[in-house]
């Protein structure tokens, strides 16, 4: 065993727990994953067991040190990265969960927040935390909680209970349950939080009937919270670093200054755009959030979603079956100079921002006697692309600001074709980095900053690394016919 040290970040995704041991280059050395079991209790509600959230993440960590024949001290930080908004409940004395976790994903209080819409809060909603009112954040889940268990309402007035999110949990778990605290990150997504003067915000708390006294403390996503129970590890480490996941993601992708911005292209993208340092009110639908504070320095993001990206190829493969597997695509629309014509819009589910049509449907336009299926592929893969571009400028009308390079991950910018076609599209660079675990590495580089282990900035953009940037190579005029086209055929199918 040698004596080298590492970052351990703890990746709490919706579907696993995971733990990646990153060394001092940034190499992920080690991994272990934990599947979690997804609860539905009814149609459009999803739960996770609290218990088994900490077992597979306390297994996973496990596995990861037993995998790298790494002893736990050498583990120089822990960094905690998590699903958002998913809320859990506890008792502070027992340290036993109330119910099962609310996750992000479910609907049971989206007639609590349609009662709120009806009654005009909306706007003092978005105005305080730049959220847009749904059930997907914590206030409404924790509302609700309150509301449906008997005698909890008065034991948490009392002060007994406590509410965080998963990173909150996973904190008070590894510190034996000395610490209830949270990060500004993580703050943000609850719908509880004044994202401008960044605390607990008592309107809101009333507004909900949540006494305060369940909040976490809120602390700076970088640095120092407490030290892990040496009961855990057999060993005391500091807990350093803590993020949402899309924050993370944004953070390990190194997108530090204002206008830097990040795609996950996954079976629906996530894409976020740091704004500086106040938060920017969207004109487009987008959500207004903090991206992270390190040290006093607190930096905001604008943040968009799309429903279908790379679920677009699993269609064309499961549905239509006119590709055996996701890799084809790359070749098949390699192998046709442009779609002829062809504009798939894939609005299996309405529109998301910026233009926000939940009737809308899917469509493929333009198609004549010769359109064969690389023109489909091609057209699929070409909308990724464009529903991207819809959302980045949107994000760079509302902060103002141009997007100068476009950095990615997930499954679908594998595919060389569609980096490209990006690249060409947006008429900007986009990269791929070296290491594609992006939101576990953010988590390590704020866990890792905050301790030391990486003394800079500027040391954590060597590590980072990237694989291959693919530069814009189409004339801006065939750019905006090519988007032309697209705009067109989304006018088509929106009311
Ligand atoms: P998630 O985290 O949402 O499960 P992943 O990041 O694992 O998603 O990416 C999986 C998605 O990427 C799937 O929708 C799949 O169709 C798509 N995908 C995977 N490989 C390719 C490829 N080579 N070309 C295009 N799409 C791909």
């Amino acid at each position: 065993m040698s004596s080298e040290r590492y970052v351990l970040a703890l990746d709490q995704g919706t579907t696993s727990s995971r733990a990646i041991l990153f060394d001092q280059s940034g190499n992920p050395r080690a991994t272990g994953q934990r599947e979690l079991t997804q609860i539905y209790p009814a149609p459009g509600w999803v739960e996770h067991d609290p218990e088994e959230i900490w077992f597979t993440e306390q297994a996973a960590v496990h596995d990861a040190l037993v995998r790298a024949r790494v002893s736990p001290s050498q583990i120089a930080a822990v960094g905690i990265t998590n699903q958002r908004e998913t809320v859990i409940l506890w008792d502070r004395t027992t340290g036993r969960p109330i119910r099962n976790a609310i996750v992000w994903q479910c609907r049971r209080t989206a007639d609590l927040c349609d009662a709120l819409r009806q009654q005009g809060y909306e706007p003092l909603i978005r105005a305080k935390t730049g959220l847009v009112l749904d059930p997907y954040f914590s206030a409404s889940k924790i509302a609700w909680t309150l509301d449906q268990t008997p005698g909890l309402r008065e034991r948490a007035e009392k002060g007994h209970i406590a509410f965080g999110t998963v990173d909150s949990w996973l904190v008070y778990k590894l510190t034996g349950g000395r610490l209830h605290v949270t990060d500004v990150s993580n703050a943000s997504r609850t719908m509880l939080f004044d994202i401008s003067r960044l605390r607990w915000d008592d309107e809101l708390l009333d507004l909900f009937r949540i006494p305060r006294s369940l909040c976490p403390e809120v602390r700076a996503s970088s640095g120092t919270v407490g030290l892990t129970d040496p009961s855990l590890f057999g060993a005391e480490v500091p807990i350093a670093g803590l993020a949402g996941d899309q924050q993370a993601a944004l953070f390990g992708h190194g997108c530090i200054e204002p206008g830097m911005a990040k795609n996950t292209y996954g079976t629906g993208s996530f894409l976020l755009m740091n704004t500086g340092f106040e938060p920017v009110s969207s004109q487009n639908g987008l959500i207004s959030t903090v991206a992270w504070q390190v040290g006093d320095t607190v930096q905001y993001a604008l943040e968009g979603s799309i429903f279908t990206t790379g679920a677009v190829v699993q269609w064309l493969r499961d549905e239509l079956k006119i590709i055996g597997r996701a890799e084809e695509t790359e070749a098949l629309a390699q192998s046709v100079d442009d779609t002829g014509g062809v504009y798939f819009v894939p609005a299996f589910a309405g529109l998301g921002a910026p233009h926000w049509d939940s009737q809308a449907r899917g469509a493929i336009l333009g198609l004549t006697r010769s359109t064969n299926r690389a023109h489909l592929v091609r057209a699929g893969l070409e909308s990724i692309a464009y529903m991207t571009r819809d959302v980045l400028e949107a994000m760079s009308r509302d902060s103002g600001r141009p997007l100068d390079a476009l950095r990615s991950d997930g499954g679908a910018i594998k595919n060389n074709f569609l980096a490209q076609f990006q690249a060409d599209i947006l008429g900007i660079p986009v990269e791929r980095p070296r290491i594609t675990e992006s939101t576990a590495l953010g988590a390590a580089f704020l866990a890792g900053l905050g301790t030391g282990f990486w003394p800079s900035l500027d040391a954590l953009q060597e590590v980072r690394g990237v694989e291959r940037t693919f530069e814009p190579a189409l004339d801006p005029e065939t750019r905006q016919q090519l988007y032309g086209g697209w705009q067109k055929a989304v006018g088509r199918i929106t009311g």
